[in-house]
């Protein structure tokens, strides 16, 4: 095979996730596009048309096509209608050209980009699946499908949402009374408003339907809370933390939107994380916090409501380790395409093509699983089980898929330049939070054996 000399000692820079890799023709089994091309006719198939579009190059008999990547194999995008994908659209030329120049510089630094949020807002996509109060009750496939967009370039910014539109504005939307809920939602919509979500303790994770220890007292128009919060996203900047504590007088757990600067109320931020960096995590340190009774939620009497929520949102970080996986094979993708070994990329190796594969199969099987559990919750029929059987199953596909684009990169792939190893850390937060994998294996081991096997 005649290589190009220029090409032998390219190598691949970190890449703007937005381009189309370039391949030369030589790297397109001319069989393949024969086979294309079949029937002799001048006309290329649609596959061609679709993939392969030829760019100039001074020797016509190494036509450099274009060859675009896109990790939605199956294209689930379809399975929304044409406003909608114009809407993933945006949510995508907003992840590519705002977030994605920045990330890594922010993610080294631990620090968010408080400069997106106006963007961010402009979008419309906070509370998207709420129907009032601002929100444009669009369905959960779409909300799913925006989840997936987000995590494809990053998951600190997935997660930012996630705990925003996702955790808190959906506590409120679950929980809340129409009047709180008109007080709240439509600034959080916007995004004028940021939030945060607080059930976790420096003591209990997996056990806090059972364990939850921070109080709340009732004392006239006022409730006092004390205890301690956890790993709390957004929490050291947001406007308001929807916090849930235990009522001491009925033993129920009850949720309250704490506003900043409520008297007695300190978050302070988490330090040497080693994976969504960009998420601001919180301590919250709860001393005698006053918190008035009308911003206890209404609605949220026990557990079971805070439950509720924490189901809806299990299917948004399913999605998200979708997008996670999908970001970091189309990085791999792109890599094997430009970087070369032996005189050749290394995308024509046939291992390497083996393990770009096993990554695509996990991507397109993870993102058919989520597709149907979105239809199943638009339809009303999601149970606790089918959000924790994805959630579990696609972060285990997830940290697989990015462990191998990792690989796929060689030494590049521990580079935060390069893209995956950031995946790579990140996935590893998303496996455990919102129910670890035990603990979802736990909730579908429990509906199909009817045994509870939790302790
Ligand atoms: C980056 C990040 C962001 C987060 N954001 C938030 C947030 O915004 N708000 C919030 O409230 N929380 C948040 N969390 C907390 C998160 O939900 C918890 O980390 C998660 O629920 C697990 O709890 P834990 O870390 O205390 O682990 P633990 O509960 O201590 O679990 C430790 C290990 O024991 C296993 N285990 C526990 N119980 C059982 C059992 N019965 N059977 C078998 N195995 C078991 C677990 O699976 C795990 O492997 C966040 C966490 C992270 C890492």
């Amino acid at each position: 095979m005649k290589l190009n000399r220029d090409r032998r000692h390219r190598q691949p820079s970190p890449m703007d996730p937005s381009s189309a890799i370039c391949v030369q023709a030589a790297d397109i089994p001319t069989s393949l596009l024969r086979e294309e091309m079949k029937g002799g006719t001048a006309e290329p198939s649609e596959h061609v048309k679709r993939n392969v579009r030829p760019t100039k190059s001074k020797d016509s008999t190494l036509e450099a096509p274009h060859r675009s990547v896109d990790g939605d194999f199956y294209n689930i995008r379809q399975f929304v209608g044409t406003a909608d994908q114009a809407l993933l659209g945006r949510v995508r030329a907003f992840a590519e050209k705002k977030v994605a120049p920045i990330i890594n510089q922010c993610w080294g630094r631990a620090e968010f980009p408080f400069e997106i949020l106006p963007e961010y807002g402009a979008l419309g996509i906070a509370g998207a699946p709420y129907s009032g109060f601002g929100c444009s009750g669009k369905s959960a496939l779409l909300d799913g499908l925006i989840m997936m967009e987000l995590a494809r370039i990053d998951c600190s910014i997935a997660t930012f949402h996630g705990v925003h539109s996702g955790l808190a504005m959906g506590s409120i939307y679950l929980c809340g009374s129409d009047e709180q809920k008109q007080r709240w939602l439509p600034a959080m919509q916007r995004a004028e408003k940021i939030g945060a979500f607080a059930l976790t303790e420096p003591a209990v994770g997996s056990g806090v339907a059972r364990g939850l220890t921070t109080t709340a007292r009732r004392r006239g128009k006022h409730w006092v809370l004390n205890g301690q919060k956890r790993w709390i996203g957004n929490a050291t900047f947001a406007d308001l933390t929807v916090l849930w504590a235990r009522d001491v007088d009925d033993n129920q757990v009850k949720g309250f939107v704490v506003e900043k600067g409520a008297p007695g109320f300190a978050a302070e931020k988490m330090q040497h994380k080693m994976a969504l960096r960009v998420v601001q995590n919180a301590t919250i340190t709860l001393e005698d916090c006053r918190v008035a009774e009308e911003n206890r939620l209404a609605n949220a009497h026990s557990f079971k409501d805070t439950a509720a929520v924490l189901r809806m949102t299990r299917a948004g970080v399913a999605w998200e380790s979708v997008g996670c996986a999908q970001g970091a094979y189309e990085h791999a993708l792109r890599y094997a395409c430009q970087r070369e070994q032996f005189d050749r990329p290394i995308a024509r190796f046939q291992l390497v093509q083996d393990l770009l594969v096993r990554m695509l199969s996990n991507v397109t099987a993870s993102q058919c699983m989520v597709l149907r559990l979105s239809q199943l919750q638009d339809a009303g029929l999601l149970r606790e089980e089918h959000a924790s059987l994805a959630k579990a199953f696609c972060t285990v596909r997830a940290r697989e898929t990015v462990g191998w684009a990792r690989e796929l990169l060689g030494g590049n792939g521990i580079l935060l330049d390069h893209n995956v190893g950031r995946f790579v850390a990140d996935a590893e937060a998303i496996y455990s939070y919102e129910g670890t994998r035990e603990i979802n294996a736990l909730v579908v081991g429990r509906a199909i054996t009817g045994f509870g096997a939790f302790v």
